[in-house]
């Protein structure tokens, strides 16, 4: 079989060596300060902020689950996340020094992923990689148009719920991160999910670039062994909700930060000025 053309997007370089330093910060007591920590219940979801310069860690205390992770700037919500662009300047699915850029006109990264004990699952043997950015959060919409039942715990509504609190609602949801979620394509492109590999205590962490507002939502697909929502509420649905396990999230200062970031400088929003033809009144 010919081989595809090169990627079309080249790697933006990054300071491996400055991430490598903040990741390293979690291999040995006293250089970072927990600040905060807490769990995620099974078919729900959370929002909280990280400041630019903290490191954040998503983790599966009890077990495989995945999560639906939505991103924007703590102080401006227009910024958020951006999937598709994302998937283009790095991958499918995201992996260790990549970061989530933000939507237009900002183009920028949000965070960059710095540590990942999932990182070895690499490519399975039907193609499966893991931290999907190809597809998006179940919702209430899409499972009513297939299957005709109602349902309120999707992600997509469990982040409605957790973005409530902090101005925002579900106009502000956007396309997610499925963090600990193995996906790909068929020989015929149609999108696949397999079971989550995640054990106890696996992790993914991040670097916050800029302040950042996150949530996420523990899916009531749970692991993903099984498919379903629990939504019926029947005896049927405990084979459902024995998929379902919390996330945790915790978030770190670091201590050293002069030493720790002494290279890093937070990205300015993107450098083109948005004229787009039109004239410039002042020229
Ligand atoms: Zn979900």
């Amino acid at each position: 079989m010919a081989q595809p053309p090169p990627p079309a997007y080249d790697p933006i370089p990054i300071d491996k060596a400055l991430y490598e330093g903040i990741a390293n910060t979690g291999a040995s007591d006293g250089q970072r300060t927990k600040v905060e920590s807490f769990v995620i219940p099974i078919r729900s979801g959370r929002a909280w902020k990280v400041k630019a310069g903290q490191v954040c860690r998503i983790s599966t205390p009890e077990g495989a689950q995945v999560g639906d992770l939505n991103v924007w700037n703590a102080n401006n919500p227009r910024e958020r996340f951006w999937a598709a662009r994302t998937r283009q300047l790095q991958q499918s699915h995201v992996k260790v020094h990549d970061r989530l850029w933000s939507c237009l006109p900002y183009l920028r990264p949000m965070i960059t992923v710095t540590a990942d004990s999932l990182a070895s699952y690499g490519v399975d043997e039907v193609g499966g990689r893991v931290h999907d950015l190809l597809g998006t959060r179940c919702d209430p919409y899409v499972d009513q148009l297939i299957s005709g039942t109602e349902f309120d715990l999707h992600c997509h509504s469990n982040l409605v719920r957790a973005v409530m609190p902090h101005g925002l609602n579900e106009s502000d949801v956007h396309d997610v991160l499925n963090v600990f979620q193995v996906t790909g394509f068929d020989k015929e492109g149609r999108y696949f999910m397999e079971p989550c590999p995640a054990k106890a205590g696996d992790y993914w962490e991040f670097f916050a670039e800029i302040d950042v507002l996150c949530a996420l939502s523990a899916c009531p697909g749970g692991d993903l062994s099984a498919w379903g929502w629990g939504e019926s509420g029947e005896a049927s649905d405990t084979d459902m909700l024995a998929c379902c396990r919390p996330l945790g999230v915790d978030v770190y200062d670091l201590n050293d930060k002069d030493a720790v970031l002494a290279s890093w400088t937070a990205p300015e929003v993107a450098a083109y000025k948005g004229f787009h033809g039109l004239k410039d009144p002042t020229v």
